[in-house]
């Protein structure tokens, strides 16, 4: 079978390779669709030795079911569904709470981060990794995996302060942010303001929810407090999906004073947090910072509902799996809205 792998650090190619075949407990999975990801450039990115070579990338996959392995039941040929990228070990305190994306056992990992993913023609993934997806098409089931479940499980983090009339600030419109804004805008009733330094984007923050849209620059916190107020009013919840230093500022600028800073985007800024009364603070009082990741399978099916009910539709770019490279090219260059989707 055909697939994009990572043969050295930094190195993505199409390559030719046997279709692996599911051991006891797997599944193979004929792959319909994979999300392409920022957290894939970090791996290529990464220094050697920090992730396998070769290994094939994608941890945002959809298909059909096509092979059971042995002891495997409850599936049948053809059925779609989407895959929880994340495997924890099952039995830390994490996971026993169902929270396998805090697993304390094994380390940041998973389906295309630490054993092969799904930029390919097939996948064989853990039959308890597998969430059926109905009517969704492959191209729309995939993008939930992450794109959706990442800032769903953020916003879950940050529910109880999300009352309605609340603002909620999401920072970077790309596949990220514009699903953190549809799942605001179908679970919450609070104003939701949009940030991105692109106009195009900001323009899909309008189309999907966004109730203000502000252009990043050099004027961004004035142009959001505006909107939300002077300190020690602000943001309740704002959602960093970039990281860099840039929007962190932004983040910790408009924050209110008990609101919630959820730093979903690994793009590698810094945030001083120091525990003192000054004025400005690096944080305000009884602020929390939280870094999420990824989520739980629970949420990833509460995910597959909103997509399904219609209220979380990702935009998506469409790519063949040969043009996969020039996807990531794209994505690095900051020229895909919305999510790159590639089609094997
Ligand atoms: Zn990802
Ligand atoms: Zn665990």
């Amino acid at each position: 079978m055909r697939a994009v792998r990572m043969t050295a650090p930094g190195v993505l190619e199409q390559v030719e390779v046997p279709t692996p075949t599911p051991g006891p407990g797997e599944v193979l999975v004929r792959v319909g669709a994979v999300g392409a990801c920022h957290s894939d450039l970090h791996i290529l990115d990464a220094p050697p030795g920090a992730f396998p070579t070769p290994i094939t990338l994608g941890h945002e996959i959809a298909g059909t079911v096509d092979t059971l392995g042995d002891g495997v039941t409850g599936w049948s040929a053809g059925e779609r569904v989407a895959v929880y990228g994340i495997i924890g070990c099952g039995t830390c305190r994490g996971c026993l709470r169902g929270l396998e994306n805090q697993c304390r056992t094994v380390p940041l990992g998973g389906i295309g981060l630490s054993r092969d993913g799904g930029l390919a023609e097939h996948v064989v993934v853990p039959a308890s990794r597998l969430l059926p997806v109905g009517d969704l098409t492959v191209t729309q089931a995939a993008p939930l995996t992450d794109a959706g479940l990442t800032p769903y499980h953020a916003i879950e983090l940050a529910r109880p302060a999300l009352r309605p009339g609340t603002s909620a600030v999401v920072i970077g419109i790309g596949g990220l942010g514009h699903m953190a804004v549809q799942i605001l805008a179908a679970t919450t009733a609070v104003r939701i303001i949009a940030v991105d330094s692109n106009v195009a984007a900001l323009d899909l923050a309008t189309r999907v929810g966004a109730h203000h849209v502000v252009p990043a620059g050099p004027d961004t916190v004035d142009r959001i407090r505006e909107l939300v107020g002077p300190a020690p009013d602000g943001a309740d919840v704002v959602i960093d999906c970039v990281g860099v230093d840039a929007t962190l500022a932004t983040a910790r600028g408009v924050v209110a004073t008990g609101g919630r800073l959820l730093l979903v985007g690994l793009g590698g800024g810094t945030m001083p947090v120091r525990p003192v009364a000054d004025e400005p603070p690096t944080v305000p009082l009884e602020t929390s910072v939280v870094v999420p990741f990824w989520g739980t399978r629970a949420e990833l099916q509460e995910v597959i509902a909103l997509g399904r009910a219609g209220l979380l539709t990702a935009d998506v770019q469409t790519f063949p799996l040969d043009r996969a490279p020039e996807a990531y090219d794209l994505l690095r260059a900051g020229e895909i809205h919305g999510r790159a989707v590639i089609v094997p």
